[in-house]
């Protein structure tokens, strides 16, 4: 396996805002982007976790878009999640949504932004739906976690947050935030990020990652370890079964068409296994950043468009 770095990550996600590299995979990636999407819809989506449960895989459903530059559009966005809450509340499986702030306001308002959390929290507490606030970029960290706690000062636990192990800051970040004992999320990383904030080493990312994710643990977080990294899974199966460690305090998440075998396999294990199915029309950045995590993908990509 190629030995990722920051440099390669950055270079495509640069390259993938080039207006004409954005134009071809928009009009002709579409394809490409089924791999990793599960559709335009709601309904496609929801037949997309129809058969994730057979295997015993439980979703996290993310109606993809970010960074919008308008309050109606804000709401819009809200209207569409409730929806989507909503639809949820009928289905016999565990109810778990994600979504980022950036497509809440957080950019024009962080005000916004807790009023549109609030309706949503409240209306996902009715029917027991978990809703995780993804991390994005070092820039919106402090605005993420502040809103975050905002809500819990609100009285809302039915949420929880991302922490990101490439960022510098994080170990701080995690320490600050146990008197609340957060529900949170352990990933590496996937934003282009500068050496004065994010480590470059994929040794240092990974090391942190383990840190991190044990710390929580130890501090009796309920933990969600989103990897596909083998050797980063491997050691948290040995870790917290040396430590007796249940599924009722943590659980695996993978991406929906990252590593399908390795879901079944962990569920057929017993873990709790989530796996983060976007759906919508706005898949470009989410597409983008998955490009930037692997070589193959890029392989792929260009073979689709130049096939068609
Ligand atoms: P890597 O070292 O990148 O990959 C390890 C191995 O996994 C690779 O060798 C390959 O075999 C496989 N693999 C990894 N990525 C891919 C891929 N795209 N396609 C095919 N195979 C792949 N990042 C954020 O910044 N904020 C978030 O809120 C956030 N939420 C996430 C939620 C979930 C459930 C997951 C799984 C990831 C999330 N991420 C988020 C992305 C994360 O930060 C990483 O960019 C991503 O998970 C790749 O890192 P990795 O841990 O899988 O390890």
């Amino acid at each position: 396996a190629m030995d990722l770095n920051q440099s390669y990550r950055s270079l495509v996600l640069a390259v993938a805002q080039h207006p004409s590299v954005k134009h071809l995979m928009l009009t002709r990636g579409k394809g490409f982007s089924r791999r990793f999407v599960a559709g335009d819809t709601l309904e496609e989506a929801l037949q997309v976790v129809e058969a994730l449960e057979a295997d015993k895989i439980h979703a996290i459903l993310d109606l993809l878009g970010e960074m919008v530059t308008s309050e109606e559009q804000s709401r819009q966005f809200q209207a569409e999640i409730l929806r989507l809450i909503q639809a949820l509340a009928a289905k016999p499986y565990p109810r778990y949504v994600a979504l980022k702030l950036t497509q809440l306001g957080l950019d024009l308002d962080e005000a916004l932004a807790v009023e549109l959390m609030q309706g949503l929290l409240e209306e996902a507490r009715k029917t027991e739906c978990f809703v995780r606030i993804d991390m994005e970029d070092s820039p919106r960290v402090d605005a993420t976690l502040r809103v975050y706690r905002r809500l819990r000062e609100a009285g809302y636990t039915n949420t929880g947050i991302v922490l990101q192990s490439y960022l510098k800051r994080t170990e701080r970040d995690l320490e600050a935030l146990l008197p609340l004992k957060p529900a949170v999320r352990i990933v590496k990383g996937a934003y282009k990020e500068p050496p004065e904030v994010a480590f470059q080493d994929k040794r240092l990312i990974d090391g942190q990652y383990l840190v991190l994710a044990k710390k929580a643990l130890e501090n009796g977080l309920y933990t969600a370890i989103a990897s596909h990294d083998p050797h980063i899974i491997g050691e948290m199966k040995r870790w917290t079964t040396e430590r007796g460690l249940t599924p009722e305090q943590f659980e695996f998440q993978l991406l929906y068409g990252v590593r399908r075998d390795e879901q079944k396999r962990l569920a057929a294990e017993g873990y709790t296994v989530r796996a983060y199915i976007p759906y919508g029309t706005d898949w470009y950045p989410y597409l983008s950043r998955r490009i930037a995590e692997r070589p193959e993908n890029l392989m792929f990509v260009a073979r689709s468009l130049v096939q068609g």
